[in-house]
């Protein structure tokens, strides 16, 4: 054995203490660390010839790389959609790494029965019922893919083509449509080989809403003369986390042939609220579902869940035979549902997270969050500089400068925002305005937090 790999064998627990203590140092220095990194990245290193040991790995990070790193961990991070980390869910990341599972097959771990188990109780979470499987993914995005995956096959399913063995182009051109799709849903029908120009938009309700109009979302369906199509459906849009009727969508199924996925990536979490859960009524009754797991469960990166109805559909696109595999049995292996083969037991920091803190305790987070993201809008309401594009349904505040919010306005704003260390807000461009967003996420956000943060916006905008 090398002896730098020898010398750690033999000092493990050593270096796993040590990894432990910068952990909590990063962790205590939340709330002091500029929330986003500005400065210049350090230049290249060469590559190690004789390597330095594992504690000279750590020291190296710790004196190049962590001064880099965002407080994205952190309450105050407020970019993108972002959640932090729960105590029990690093817990168990940390040991998804020391157990190594590979969560792809059942063969000789009960790592698999693991994520089925944790999958079961996100289903229940998010309100979806026994017909729904599920399994992990890496993110919303390729949760989104596994779902229009599955709807590609079961358009071949009714036009009588095996699109998994003829390929795509088989079914000629498809019909996507939707009122405000995710980014992320242009790419996987880009990687679908469906494309990125079929994604047909339907008009939204009128006034400041994102959620598409129904009636429009009927006549386009009409439109189609039978032809069976996909229909996306969003359950808390990025901007203004305005939601779509899932209950009045899924019921245009009775007149109309379609294929419902709904991209809940965040606003699946409103179940999770009495108050907000009709936000998200009908979930239970799409075909596909694709929720986030990095976001508001607050389990480390990368981790999302893709559930359909359809496992049948999942595993004729999916699976993964070969005599070493072996076919898919009853109840399928992980391998025969989603992109990869080899996949680390993902599931662990959401069940972990789950077991801790129950229900209850992300009842608790989500609606904290939804109460400051209140309370940080009613604050931007207030102030002369800012104003608020849209009514905080959610987590979100979408707002722009009151007056002339032209885009270099905007993106100095956003950069002055940035540079006061307080706080991280990422840029949109929302009714043809350019804005910012404040997302809530994050389990430690507190009222101070929203205080900090209103504080650096009235800095910010006043010295505009
Ligand atoms: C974040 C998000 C995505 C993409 O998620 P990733 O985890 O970044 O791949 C898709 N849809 C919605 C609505 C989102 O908020």
């Amino acid at each position: 054995m090398h002896r730098m790999l020898a010398d750690d064998l033999a000092r493990f627990p050593e270096l796993l203490r040590s990894a432990r203590d910068v952990a909590v140092r990063a962790l205590a220095g939340l709330d002091e660390r500029p929330v986003a990194a500005l400065g210049p990245v350090p230049a290249r290193a060469a590559l190690p010839e004789r390597g330095e040991g594992g504690e000279g790995a750590l020291a190296r990070f710790t004196e190049r790389w962590t001064p880099g790193l965002s407080a994205s961990a952190g309450p105050r991070y407020l970019g993108f959609v972002t959640g932090g980390v729960t105590p029990a869910s690093l817990t168990g990341d940390w040991l998804t790494s020391a157990y190594d599972q590979n969560a792809a097959a059942a063969t000789g771990s009960w790592g698999a029965a693991l994520e089925r188990e944790t999958v079961a109780w996100l289903a229940e979470l998010f309100g979806l019922g026994a017909a729904h499987g599920g399994a992990f993914v890496t993110g919303a995005t390729m949760s989104n893919t596994v779902g229009l995956a599955i709807a590609r096959e079961w358009l071949g399913e009714r036009l009588g083509v095996d699109v998994s063995r003829a390929g795509a182009a088989a079914l000629g051109p498809v019909d996507v449509l939707s009122g405000s799709p995710h980014s992320s849903v242009g790419k996987a029908l880009s990687v679908l080989g469906i494309g990125r120009d079929r994604l047909r938009p339907v008009p939204l309700l009128p006034g400041d809403r994102e959620a598409v109009d129904v009636t429009a979302l009927d006549a386009a369906l009409a439109a189609l003369d039978g032809r069976p199509a996909i229909v996306v459906a969003n359950a808390g849009t990025v901007n203004t986390v305005d939601f779509d009727d899932l209950r009045a969508i899924a019921a245009l199924r009775r007149r109309y042939d379609f294929w419902l996925h709904v991209d809940a990536a965040f606003g699946a979490f409103a179940a999770l609220s009495p108050a907000h859960a009709p936000l998200v009524a009908g979930l239970d009754e799409a075909d596909s579902v694709c929720v986030d797991l990095h976001k508001w469960l607050n389990v480390p990166y990368d981790a999302a869940v893709q559930f359909t109805r359809r496992r049948d559909l999942q595993v004729a696109v999916f699976h993964n035979e070969s005599p070493y595999l072996g076919p898919p049995a009853d109840e399928p292996d992980f391998l025969h549902l989603t992109p990869e083969t080899s996949r680390r037991l993902r599931a662990l920091p959401a069940w972990f997270s789950l077991t801790a803190y129950g229900r209850d305790g992300y009842r608790e987070i989500v609606e904290r969050n939804i109460a400051e993201a209140r309370r940080l809008g009613s604050g931007i309401d207030a102030l002369a500089d800012l104003r608020l594009l849209a009514p905080v349904r959610l987590n979100v505040v979408c707002f722009t400068l009151a007056e002339n919010p032209a885009q270099d306005r905007v993106d100095a704003l956003a950069r002055a925002v940035a540079a006061s260390g307080e706080t991280f807000l990422t840029p949109t461009v929302y009714g043809g305005v350019p804005a910012l967003r404040a997302a809530f996420s994050n389990w430690r956000t507190t009222e101070e937090d929203t205080r900090r943060v209103l504080a650096a916006l009235t800095a910010a905008s006043a010295a505009l």
